[in-house]
């Protein structure tokens, strides 16, 4: 079971992803308007996740307290994100990089290296955390706390609605 302090990680993991995908999913799903899990697009993640990666070791959680897509102890720590495409790749870029900001500022942990990977398309990227990249961070921390305390930011049509859970809420 998912514990408290894992689940407001990936809350927060989650709202960066958004933050860069769209501002009102980011508060919709911010104010507990969750539909994700009808998304067909999230269950082809899923199934991806599934079918590919089904001999790596999957939510290994750190200290209870973190579980990206899946983690490998050794010298140095690996933290993975799997996702489908690239197309949101600075979406999924400053995800992972906010986990490896966690780990290194709230556990101390200094050797980590990130992934991207990208299972259809073949693909891995290594992602580091510098220091400019934790201020940027931090900076947009601030501005995901700015936005939900507001009222909910004005839907603006883009490609990627037509796969988005909240299609019907904006646009119907
Ligand atoms: S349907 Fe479009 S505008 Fe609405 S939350 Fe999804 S991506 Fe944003």
């Amino acid at each position: 079971m998912i514990s408290e302090a894992e689940k407001k990680l990936l809350v927060r993991g989650t709202q960066i992803n958004y933050y860069f995908v769209c501002k009102t999913k980011l508060w919709l799903f911010s104010h507990h308007i969750q539909m994700e899990q009808e998304s067909d697009a999230v269950e082809l993640g899923k199934l991806i996740h599934d079918d590919t990666y089904k001999r790596e070791e999957k939510g290994l959680i750190l200290d209870d307290l973190i579980s990206a897509d899946f983690m490998r102890k050794g010298k140095v720590l690996e933290v993975h994100e799997v996702k489908k495409s690239n197309k949101m790749e600075e979406a999924h870029l400053f995800q992972l990089l906010y986990y490896l900001y966690y780990l290194k500022n709230e556990k101390g942990i200094e050797k980590i290296r990130g992934f991207i990977d990208y299972p259809k398309l073949r693909k891995r990227k290594e992602i580091r955390l510098t220091h400019d990249i934790e201020k940027r961070l931090e900076k947009i921390l601030q501005d995901i706390d700015s936005i939900i305390k507001g009222d909910v930011p004005q839907p603006q049509r883009k490609k990627i609605c037509r796969n988005c859970a909240y299609l019907e809420f904006c646009w119907s």
